[in-house]
């Protein structure tokens, strides 16, 4: 097949833009169904630049270990609820026996260029916290999933944990937990591999510098994509009976174009971030962890502030933030300061003035975030690391999240934080909003894409069967006690295989 001789294709499947999901999405399909045409477009020259990206993000391989943003509520005797933190937990595991098959099955590279262990720490200050924490950590190391969670409130043993987190601390009730196992995951990293095996695939395509501008249905109730081509310099279109939107910030303006019913209503809210990052080896050195904090004021959970080891094409790093940012872009890269006036239409303009109107706090707090100088960041980083200097750190973007403004929250005036999946009513197509806890449960959101979008690929024993190796836990239970043993051994499995201690 001569690549450059389309202007008008028809694939299986297309998939628009080249981020984990896409990517995870696109493997697990030929997995299932090696015979599928599958069409990958992305906007950019390169592949998986926005929020996957590793420094678009934070890399942490979100497993409820260290988050406390998972843990808000409480139980009526006083007892910290943590069902969410488990949930998440397996979600993750999913993707991780899906990355041990990639690298079993030669479709990712050696682990260590994608995933490596760094430990994660909660961390605490005043005496209120670290009873939270306390019983945070008697909740959770109860479950199997975390019962090599460690806790202290003992400065020397947090100060072997992290030693930046006690250096030049004043005297002050603190505590951590602390799991060994933890993950910093490069997702820019993955998705390339995945896409670049995918590309590969006999009836594949992953097409970059193809920005989708149209998306239609057609009269065969397929539909049709059409992209800007700027390799070829040309316009070509893509037909196929399903199509995948995780063109993460520019899913908004696509679904607006595919004029579906169920995107009525729908808005987006734009969340730009930065991070404060640390190259000097002798102070990244002293750091092996992943530590997070509590939500300050009014700053949403993806906000949490958090000093982690990260690890990028080989070189260790340290960053802290995110630092919340006011933009009117909906990507990084690929987006333009006009997306957000872009999206506002007669249908979604009440949702948008509706969370204006009843998330003053977010606003103020945005606002306040927007217009930091380093001296503030510095401030805040010293809440973490108190003996920090500002030369050894510099200011760098992470990616934009676009959280997701339905109509169906009433008066509520809600900010979506969480991933939201959209099917059309006849499940030809799916697309994605919103990011947290994102990358990390990848491989749970398209196993639910294919649940609703393509269920006939998952109902046949043969594909089942093939679904097991890939996903050893596939349909069960992980969470139960009754799984407690099975786990243990899967889990052991999937790490010896990801190189990571087990
Ligand atoms: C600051 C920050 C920190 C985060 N930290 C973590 C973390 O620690 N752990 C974690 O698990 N998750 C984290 N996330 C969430 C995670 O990054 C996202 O959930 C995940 O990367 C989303 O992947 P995606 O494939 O949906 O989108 P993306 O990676 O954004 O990919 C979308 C792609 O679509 C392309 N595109 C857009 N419009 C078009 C178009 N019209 N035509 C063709 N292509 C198009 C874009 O160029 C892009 O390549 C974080 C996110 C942010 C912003």
């Amino acid at each position: 097949m001569n690549k450059a001789e389309f202007s008008e294709q028809f694939s299986d499947a297309i998939l628009i833009g080249s981020g984990i999901m896409s990517s995870t999405l696109g493997v697990l399909l030929k997995q299932l169904a090696p015979d599928l045409n599958i069409t990958v477009l992305e906007a950019a020259d390169h592949l998986s630049p926005e929020a996957s990206d590793g420094w678009h993000n934070a890399g942490t391989g979100h497993a409820g270990l260290c988050e406390l943003s998972y843990t808000p509520d409480r139980h009526a005797d006083g007892r910290v609820n943590v069902s969410k933190a488990i949930d998440v937990f397996q979600e993750f595991e999913m993707s991780l026996q899906f990355w041990a098959h990639g690298v079993e099955a030669g479709i990712l590279k050696a682990p260590t260029t994608f995933i490596n262990p760094v430990a994660h720490v909660s961390f605490v200050r005043s005496a209120e916290q670290v009873a939270f924490l306390r019983s945070r950590h008697e909740q959770l190391s109860a479950h199997h999933f975390f019962a090599d969670m460690e806790f202290s409130d003992e400065r020397d043993k947090i100060s072997a944990w992290a030693p930046l987190l006690t250096e030049g601390r004043p005297a002050e009730p603190i505590a951590a937990t602390r799991v060994a196992g933890g993950t910093d995951v490069d997702f820019g990293a993955i998705a390339r591999q995945l896409l670049d095996w995918l590309d590969a695939q006999e009836g594949c395509e992953v097409c970059p510098a193809c920005r989708v501008t149209n998306l239609q249905r057609t009269p065969t109730e397929s539909w049709r994509a059409t992209c800007h081509d700027r390799l070829r310099g040309s316009t070509r279109s893509v037909t196929a009976p399903f199509v995948f939107v995780g063109a993460g910030g520019g899913s908004l303006h696509l679904l607006q174009k595919a004029d579906l019913p169920d995107a009525q209503g729908l808005g987006g809210f734009p969340v730009g971030g930065q991070w404060l990052v640390c190259d000097d080896p002798e102070i990244v050195e002293k750091h092996d962890a992943k530590v997070y904090g509590q939500a300050l004021g009014a700053a949403p959970t993806m906000a949490v502030p958090h000093l982690d080891t990260r690890v990028i094409d080989g070189k260790r790093s340290l960053l802290f933030g995110p630092f919340a940012s006011w933009t009117t872009k909906f990507l990084h890269e690929q987006g333009r300061w006009t997306d957000l006036p872009r999206s506002i239409k007669w249908h979604n303009l009440p949702s948008l003035l509706r969370v204006g109107a009843g998330n003053l706090d977010l606003i103020r707090y945005l606002m306040q975030q927007g217009t930091q100088s380093m001296a503030d960041r510095m401030a805040a980083l010293r809440e973490f690391y108190p003996s920090a200097q500002p030369e050894d750190w510099r200011l760098e973007d992470a990616g934009i999240r676009v959280q997701a403004i339905k109509k169906s929250d009433g008066k509520a005036g809600i900010v979506h934080y969480g991933t939201e999946v959209l099917t059309s009513a006849d499940n030809t197509m799916a697309a994605l909003l919103g990011a947290s806890p994102g990358a990390s449960t990848s491989v749970q959101i398209v196993l639910d894409v294919i649940a609703r979008c393509r269920p006939d690929l998952l109902v046949d024993g043969r594909q089942q069967n093939r679904l097991r190796q890939i996903l050893p836990s596939y349909g069960v239970d992980l969470r139960t006690p009754e799984s407690a043993t099975q786990f243990s051994l899967w889990a052991r499995a999937t790490r010896k295989q990801l190189a990571l201690p087990h």
